[in-house]
């Protein structure tokens, strides 16, 4: 699954690797750094099961709230909801939307820098590197 969202006209998308756990917040030491004052400095935290994924609110003064269909939830902090692909997910003012990776190619971080479509172990091709924190190009 990808992250989807905009600030300021830029568009910012991350992949989710299968497995793993990810922060969401303001703070640069948050796995996926959102910079937005409206977002709170560690704000949620999503964890990839591989064929879903959840997501929790780790602030106690700012709520996700996560829209599916139609239906809207707010978590509190603490709270813990599945968070579906087609989903979106607000974190103050800022929308993310949640997507299937179709043809999804990031740039490797690792030592070979290469630009590569993302298989499903997560893990670069040529070097190995873990893909989860890579920038993704979608096309
Ligand atoms: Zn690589």
């Amino acid at each position: 699954m990808i992250l989807e969202w905009t600030i300021g006209g830029q568009q910012h998308s991350r992949w989710l690797s299968p497995g793993t756990t990810v922060t969401l917040g303001r703070s640069p030491d948050c796995t996926i750094a959102i910079a937005h004052p409206t977002v709170s400095r560690r704000h949620a935290e999503i964890f990839n099961g591989g064929t879903s994924l959840q997501i929790r609110n780790l602030s106690q003064t700012n709520p996700v709230v996560v829209e599916h269909y139609g239906q809207v939830v707010s978590l509190g902090w603490g709270q813990q909801s599945p968070l579906p692909v087609g989903a979106q997910l607000r974190l103050g003012e800022i929308a993310v939307q949640v997507k299937e990776p179709t043809a999804l190619r990031v740039r490797c971080p690792g030592p070979c820098g290469k630009v590569v479509a993302v298989p499903a172990s997560g893990f670069c091709p040529n070097c190995g590197t873990a893909l989860a924190t890579a920038d993704t190009f979608i096309g």
